[in-house]
């Protein structure tokens, strides 16, 4: 999917190059409550610092099928379920990757519109 600029967000990733574990947790490895709970919080803290916090995030929410696993933009699956359901709460429709609607969705995060280049 493309998103005005074709993802060149993806090149200033806070996660770029990090054990891919701290986002997902371990494949068929059940986890305590408490160690994904530290997990999360541990991934949730890298994307805070991550300068495309929110190319990200709505990048993540403007998918026709939305990841069901791991942290994206400092969210959970379920915190973006309830942006998403804010979202459709508002009359947009999630699930297009337009220009327009990853404005509507900037604004419903508290961020401007994205600069267009030509
Ligand atoms: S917000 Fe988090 S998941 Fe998204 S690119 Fe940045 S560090 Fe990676």
């Amino acid at each position: 999917m493309k998103i005005h600029d074709a993802r060149s967000w993806e090149r200033e990733a806070a996660c770029a190059g990090t054990d891919p574990r701290l986002w997902f947790g371990e494949d068929d490895v059940r986890e305590s409550g408490s160690d994904a709970h530290r997990r999360r919080e541990n991934a949730k803290a890298i994307c805070r610092t991550c300068p495309v916090l929110t190319d990200c995030l709505v990048d993540e929410l403007l998918r026709p099928h939305p990841e069901q696993h791991g942290i994206r933009g400092a969210t959970t699956p379920g915190e973006r379920a309830r942006i998403l359901a804010r979202w459709r709460a508002a009359g947009l429709v999630p699930g297009h990757a337009s220009p327009a609607n990853a404005d509507a969705l900037r604004a419903l995060l508290g961020e401007e519109p994205r600069q267009r280049t030509a």
